[in-house]
């Protein structure tokens, strides 16, 4: 298939053109016809697949020029991080359209984000709570909504943002086409579809787990944490192949552990990603990764999902992900785009199982590599690998040390007193005897009778 066969207009094609792309990928000559007739559709598709231009090839194609200052496209995305990044993926491919976008994410000042909104914007791309704060405070109407996209959408379930999506459903327009990408279909995910979509249009390229081609992947077993950093540290030695090098790690305490092991070898050519450094700190590190200025750079797997960096020569699973779809969210950071990737996993005896079951979803055993002899293996282990004495029902102890840090706790608890769905109501319908919904008049005409 040609972009030609898209029947797209001399604005969106010369944009492509200037982005030399030369066809469609896979994902955006199957969903054009679906987003472009305005049907509700879910797309299963991996980052790397140009989904980003899926939606955004048919949203701009339809989109007239307007005036009028509310939005009429909403797209939510899981982290800040993407926000700047889809919004610089429509600028290029509105480069020559009218197109008012804007990308508004938390952890910055809203006041700012406000005077931009009441500016008028066609495109307003955003994280749920913060899209959620500007509607509430009135400055950002969505009256005008027609099409909202919801962008990794796993991720942002993942994430803990199913209460703040259920919010603003609550308060978008009835009449609205919802497009919906996820890189793997979980039941959470399903059980949303179900609840807000209207027979949606499935779109799937790739079966969920199924590794992108282009990937050549490879996996060491290594006895333990401090053999792992021998193992990274030699291979990263070599620059030329190793020259540009994303590092998987479970957990934040683990990316500063290993931030701080590297630093000593490689510096300058050294940053990380996690969710406990400041926005500006994140953008940088990302930044100056994608430019080249660093080498290397270490991340957790919410933070790095999604983003979109060229050229990754190398994924290292530094530690073997439980969940087999967290490999595939890492390993598909390389290869992007047809070009070629190399992903490494290194796996101790405990993580074999992990490892089995990454396995077992791509139906393929990875080839396995020798430690280089040059290598020294350790024997030191560091405080998780010893044998821990099982504590049970220890109340301080927290279960999940890379789970949102306090910022999202803030949010959450926020926004569930700000949540006046369905339990709530029950709660004032049955205190004043009045009925506020439907199934409560229902109700109540039953027990008239
Ligand atoms: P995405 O999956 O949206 O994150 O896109 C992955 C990368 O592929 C981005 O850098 C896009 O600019 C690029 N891309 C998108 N569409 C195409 C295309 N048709 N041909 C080549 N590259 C593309």
């Amino acid at each position: 298939m040609n972009f030609r066969d898209l029947n797209l207009n001399t604005p969106l094609y010369n944009a492509i053109d200037d982005l030399g792309f030369t066809q469609p990928t896979p994902i955006q000559a199957e969903a054009f016809n679906v987003v472009a007739s305005g049907k509700d559709m879910v797309g299963i598709a991996q980052t790397g697949t140009g989904k980003t231009f899926a939606y955004m090839l048919p949203i701009l194609k339809n989109l007239k020029f307007s005036k009028q200052d509310n939005p009429r496209i909403l797209i939510l995305v899981p982290t800040r991080e993407l926000v700047v990044q889809v919004v610089d993926e429509i600028e290029k491919l509105a480069k020559y359209i009218n197109t008012r976008v804007l990308g508004v994410y938390g952890g910055t000042n809203i006041n700012t984000q406000k005077q931009a909104v009441a500016q008028g914007q066609d495109i307003i791309v955003a994280t749920p709570g913060r899209l959620y704060d500007l509607a509430v405070s009135r400055v950002l109407q969505l009256k005008s909504l027609e099409r909202l996209v919801i962008d990794e959408v796993d991720v942002m379930l993942d994430l803990g943002f199913r209460h703040q999506l259920i919010n603003i459903f609550d308060i978008l327009p009835e009449r609205r086409q919802n497009i919906m990408f996820s890189a793997t279909m979980t039941e959470d995910v399903d059980d949303l579809i179900t609840d807000f979509f209207t027979a949606p249009q499935k779109v799937s390229i790739a079966i969920s787990g199924t590794p992108l081609e282009n990937i050549a992947q490879t996996k060491y077993s290594v006895p333990n944490y401090y053999t792992k950093l021998n193992l990274l540290v030699h291979l990263l030695q070599d620059a030329e192949t190793y020259n540009k090098v994303l590092v998987f790690v479970s957990n934040k305490r683990m990316a500063d552990r290993l931030f701080e092991a590297l630093d000593e070898f490689f510096k300058e050519e050294l940053c990380v990603i996690h969710s406990n450094k400041t926005q500006n700190y994140r953008l940088r590190s990302i930044e100056q990764f994608r430019e080249g200025i660093n080498r290397v750079l270490v991340a957790t797997d919410v933070m790095a999902r999604g983003l979109d960096i060229d050229n990754v020569s190398h994924v290292f699973n530094f530690d073997t992900p439980d969940y087999p779809e967290n490999y595939m969210h890492r390993i598909g950071r390389t290869g992007r785009a047809e070009r070629e990737g190399q992903a490494v996993v290194f796996s101790t005896e405990k993580e074999q199982d992990s490892l089995e079951k990454i396995e077992s979803l791509m139906q393929m055993e990875i080839p396995e590599l020798q430690i280089p002899e040059e290598v020294e293996i350790s024997t030191e282990l560091i405080e998780e690998e010893r044998t821990v004495i099982k504590e049970r029902n220890n109340p301080t102890k927290r279960k999940d040390i890379d789970a949102p840090g306090p910022a999202f706790h803030e949010k959450s608890a926020k926004n569930s007193k700000e949540n006046l769905g369905g339990s709530y109501k029950f709660k004032i319908a049955a205190k004043y005897k009045k009925p506020k919904t439907r199934g409560d008049k229902n109700y109540n005409k039953r027990n008239k009778k």
